[in-house]
């Protein structure tokens, strides 16, 4: 039998080339290995857009889109929707008992995002939660394998916590699963914050024209110490050569040696560097984009392969869920 992937991203925007590095290229490249399973987690989105729910349902066709379009291919991966699997806020409410509230005030991730958005005074119960949740998410389909990005491995640390008290507690039923990071496991904004996030407003998205981008590109922080073309600039950090390293291919590599030594020296400027990217992006986007334009004329077929997903990852998860009730002996009238 083949091992399980469980992953997924919450429909607050569109995806963006921190989710490529992060999650989406191991997805693509693990879903003949694997039996993978791609959730759009509505319910999470909602633990803070609850005020915005039209926020959220607009963006479940976009991440769809999205996961089509960077060749997550719905033959190989199960692609379902967060709400429409009932088994996984039941299994919330379980877990809710093998965790402290002070566990979770302890997550690292979960306390930069409190704070991020302001929710250090009055954090709703549902956003607190949202780790519990995940370990329900993950551990529905008995999942071993979670390809996110660096800022989710608390999480994952959090499932397998749970995971081993329900086992000592109940019996051996769940898989404790582990965490697979991408290539840039946690990708820098355009503004040079330490996080590309579709709510900070420093993306630049898997769906972006070529214009959008170049627009992004050449307003994109750089080198604050340097202020003329002439001066030594630092390439380490800097997140346009970042990002060359990240979406250069083979045949770019000598091109971007040259640059990174040009610029420490101090021989070229920003814009030709940032015109090479733009380049270099572009490039990447290409194919990305011919796809997506083929699923967005066809959105029956988009509608088609979320249903079939969902009821198949619903029926996963019912399959899941005898075995918990049964470990915990709340398996009436079977
Ligand atoms: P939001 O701001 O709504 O939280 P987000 O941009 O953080 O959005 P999520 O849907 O929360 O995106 O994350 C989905 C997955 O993508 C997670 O595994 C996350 O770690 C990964 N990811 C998101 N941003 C990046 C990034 N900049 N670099 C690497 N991985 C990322
Ligand atoms: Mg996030």
């Amino acid at each position: 039998m083949k091992k399980r992937i469980l992953t997924g991203d919450r429909p607050t925007g569109k995806l963006h080339l921190g989710h490529f590095v992060g999650s989406l290229a191991n997805r693509v490249k693990l879903q003949d290995e694997y039996e993978q399973f791609v959730m759009i987690a509505d319910v999470q989105a909602l633990t803070d857009n609850f005020e915005n729910p039209q926020k959220v349902r607009d963006n479940i066709n976009e991440v769809a889109l999205d996961y089509l379009s960077v060749g997550i291919d719905p033959k190989k991966t199960t692609i379902f929707i967060q709400s429409m699997i009932p088994q996984i806020a039941e299994l919330t409410i379980f877990y809710m008992n093998l965790v402290t509230v002070a566990r979770l005030q302890r997550n690292p991730t979960v306390k930069d995002e409190m704070k991020q958005k302001g929710m250090e005074e009055n954090v709703p119960l549902g956003f607190l939660a949202y780790p519990v949740s995940q370990a329900a998410d993950i551990t529905c389909v008995n999942a071993d394998l979670v390809p996110v990005g660096e800022d989710q491995l608390p999480m994952i640390e959090q499932t397998r916590e749970i995971v081993r008290r329900f086992n000592t507690l109940y019996g051996n039923v769940l898989h404790e699963p582990k965490g697979l990071v991408g290539s840039s496991p946690r990708l820098v904004g355009t503004d040079g914050n330490n996080k590309m996030s579709k709510s900070l407003n420093n993306a630049i998205f898997l769906s972006d024209s070529a214009d959008e981008v170049e627009k992004k590109v050449m307003s994109m922080y750089t080198d604050p110490t340097r202020l003329k073309a002439t001066d030594p600039g630092h390439v380490e950090g800097n997140p346009v050569f970042v990002y060359l390293d990240a979406f250069g291919t083979d045949k770019d590599k000598d091109q971007i040696t040259s640059l990174k030594e040009r610029y420490r020296t101090g021989q070229v400027g920003d814009v030709e560097v940032k015109k090479y990217l733009v380049q270099i992006l572009n490039n990447f986007l290409d194919p990305i984009r011919k796809r997506r334009s083929e699923y967005e004329k066809n959105p029956e077929l988009v509608e088609k392969i979320l249903k079939e997903g969902t009821e198949k990852a619903r029926a996963e998860a019912q399959q899941t869920l005898a075995k918990i009730k049964k470990a915990m002996k709340i398996d009436y009238f079977s």
